[in-house]
């Protein structure tokens, strides 16, 4: 089944239907009229799959999503529209201009923590480029890959867009075929065999990957606003966010305040028993879920810890002082639950901070301006955000993505249709004159040629 729909894809984008703009915006259009008459079942959809609160569905998947569109389907035509750029000496007289085309046919690999948007925000960027699509996304949230495959059957020819469900097996079966371009998110582990598998037909690839993102406070902090914001950013979606905050480094002058600020916000947000909450979600998968609790043992906790098996419940959780050497501090936690370590001087950070090289996000609470410039121009990160968490991801404007570890490759607003358009550089010469200096035999005395300034 998977090469005849390649098959067909490579057909359909050969008709070069997808190059025509006004094509793109009208699927594009569809797609946003699918979203909205369905956003209803996509919440209930993220609710089958790990008890998603509506309210948060709606901020950090559809709402999301129906934003990106919204700005594609007003700006594909500016975005399509070849520049002029201007020209060299070398080259006169010519019109030089960069014309965005699209790669051709992709693939779209996503996860499970946020199932709709991590499928949907790459398709529209690909979609506005002109690529042609096979969105695979993840088995482990099946209900809404479920959605996502109805929703893309009813919008799109499967030549143009389609849905591929399945597991590891699905997707290895897809990364085998060649590409025009690879988008995968997901872990650092499977990004490196999506990575092998391009690089068999030098396909390029942007990879969404994950790290352990420090969130470090100092003692001028205000700390009852730091403890809400990293309460947020930790414990949405029970912490399984690829940006949350996964460890703090607090300075211990403050370390006992902002413990207990963070607890009084937990009761908050999710009340005495956070299990009863409707505004706290699950844990995805099974095996997540016995590795989070496997991270529980022997830890302090100054709260939470609670488990229900049946339900893959987790408490929100604060571990104070984690064994360095234990799985809590071995990658990322990708859960409910927030160690706290505390430092007294700050050349004790580095230790900490470069023991996880390049890490998705980074967070950084401190009135100091000095202290928040050291620590952002010394550390290699995705993203970041100063005095608060998350929030970064939230501007278009913002390119998101990794760096090493963390990933290749930034998305969102237009930096998604840029990331699937190939910018082919285009020189047009005039034919009026064509100056005899670069033809052999060369007559130009050599120190002439070194003389001539502004000639690229
Ligand atoms: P995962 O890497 O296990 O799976 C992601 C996708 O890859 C799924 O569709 C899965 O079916 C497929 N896959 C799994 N194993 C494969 C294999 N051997 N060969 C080919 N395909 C395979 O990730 P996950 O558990 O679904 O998601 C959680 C991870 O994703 C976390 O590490 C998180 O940090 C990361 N993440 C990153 C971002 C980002 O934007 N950088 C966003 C969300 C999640």
């Amino acid at each position: 089944m998977v090469k005849q729909l390649v098959a067909a894809q490579n057909e359909f984008f050969d008709t070069q239907k997808t190059k025509d703009v006004a094509f793109r915006k009208q699927y594009l259009k569809k797609l946003q009229q699918e979203i909205l008459d369905q956003e209803d079942a996509i919440c209930d959809a993220l609710y089958a799959d790990f008890k998603k609160p509506t309210f948060e569905s709606l901020a950090t998947e559809t709402q999301l999503v129906l934003a990106e569109l919204k700005l594609a389907i007003k700006n594909v035509g500016e975005w399509s529209t070849p520049k002029r750029v201007g020209a060299s000496l070398s080259n006169f007289p010519s019109k030089d201009w960069i014309q965005p085309e699209p790669y051709g046919k992709v693939l779209i690999i996503s996860p499970w923590n946020y199932p709709f948007m991590l499928a949907i925000a790459p398709l529209i960027g690909a979609i506005a480029a002109g690529n042609t699509a096979i969105v695979k996304p993840s088995e482990f949230s099946e209900h809404t890959s479920k959605i996502i495959s109805r929703i893309i059957r009813k919008v799109f020819p499967p030549e143009y867009v389609t849905v591929v469900e399945g597991g590891v097996e699905v997707s290895s079966e897809l990364l085998a075929e060649k590409w025009e371009y690879i988008f995968f998110t997901g872990s650092t582990r499977v990004g490196k065999i999506v990575y092998k598998s391009a690089a068999e037909h030098l396909t390029p690839v942007t990879l969404e990957l994950s790290g352990k993102n420090p969130c470090i406070v100092d003692s001028t902090a205000a700390i009852k606003l730091a403890a809400k914001r990293i309460a947020w950013g930790k414990f949405i979606n029970a912490g399984q966010t690829c940006i949350a905050p996964d460890y703090i480094l607090v300075h211990e002058s403050v370390k006992k305040a902002l413990a207990d600020h963070i607890k009084d916000q937990i009761t908050q947000f999710y009340g005495q028993q956070p299990e009863s909450s409707q505004d706290f979600a699950r844990i995805a998968t099974s095996k997540h879920y016995e590795e989070l609790k496997v991270m529980l043992k022997d830890q302090n906790l100054l709260l939470g810890g609670d488990c229900n098996d049946e339900n893959q419940f987790i408490a929100p959780t604060l571990v104070d002082e984690p064994k360095m050497d234990s799985s809590l501090m071995e990658g990322e936690i990708f859960g409910p639950i927030l160690p706290i370590i505390s430092f007294t001087k700050e050349s004790e950070l580095h230790g900490y901070i470069s023991k996880y090289p390049n890490p998705l996000a980074f967070y950084v609470f401190s009135s100091d301006k000095k202290f928040q410039k050291r620590l952002m121009d010394r550390y290699s990160f995705g993203g970041g955000t100063i005095n608060d968490t998350v929030v970064h991801i939230s501007n278009k404007n913002l390119p998101f993505g990794g760096v090493g570890q963390s990933g290749i490759g930034g998305y969102h607003g237009k930096y998604t249709f840029d990331l699937f358009s190939h910018h082919k550089s285009i020189s047009k010469r005039g034919t009026w004159l064509d100056v005899p200096l670069r033809y052999a035999p060369y007559k130009l005395p050599i120190d002439w040629i070194k003389r001539i300034k502004h000639l690229f």
